[in-house]
């Protein structure tokens, strides 16, 4: 995620969230450890920095 380019966008909000370990969306507490069923999912964390649940409502087919 390029930071500039989010806040200039108007994400700063979610750009600190995922600063401070939380899901972008939904603002939970990420413990990276624990949260993701599978790689696929920590990859998408890397680029989104959304938690399993958010992740699944965005990509439910
Ligand atoms: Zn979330």
């Amino acid at each position: 995620m390029n930071e500039e380019i989010m806040r200039k966008a108007g994400f700063g909000k979610e750009v600190d969230r995922v600063k401070e370990g939380k899901c972008p969306s939904c603002g939970k507490k990420i413990d990276t450890t624990i949260e993701f069923r599978d790689e696929v999912s920590v990859h998408e964390y890397m680029i989104s920095g959304m938690c399993q649940k958010c992740q699944n409502e965005v990509f439910r087919k």
